[in-house]
């Protein structure tokens, strides 16, 4: 399976996942493969491929998958204690995934970058 299709089947829920917010314009659910106690996955509810793809029509995206990260930081009481957002840019950055998404990271000390 091509791999943006992964996350595209996830939003058709031909592939499950554990979805943890929803709503017109982006969906969370829990990482297949977590690298902290919490590792949660923000997509648009429509496709783009990555950083790069990002424009003025399409901007407003972004900040709202930043303001739902937070939102969800927050639910899972990871505010305090502190956390890590990544977004993933093409081979060098590791991006597997070819759809854009916000990684959520906490609920242990991580490593500094
Ligand atoms: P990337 O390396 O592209 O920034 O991150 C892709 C992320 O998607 C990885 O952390 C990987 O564990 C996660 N992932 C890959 N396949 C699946 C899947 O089928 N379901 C879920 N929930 N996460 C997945």
């Amino acid at each position: 399976m091509n791999k943006k299709n992964i996350f595209e089947n996830i939003l058709k829920k031909k592939i499950p996942a554990n979805i943890l917010y929803q709503d017109k314009k982006v969906t969370a659910f829990t990482d297949i493969s977590p690298k902290a106690p919490v590792h949660i996955l923000v997509i648009p509810n429509f496709f783009i491929k990555n950083l790069n793809e990002i424009n003025k029509k399409n901007l407003n995206i972004l900040s709202h998958m930043m303001y739902v990260s937070i939102k969800l930081a927050k639910i899972n009481n990871i505010h305090e204690s502190g956390y890590r957002i990544i977004i993933n840019c093409n081979k060098n950055s590791g991006q597997e995934i070819q759809y854009l998404h916000i990684h959520i990271l906490g609920g242990k000390k991580l490593k500094k970058i």
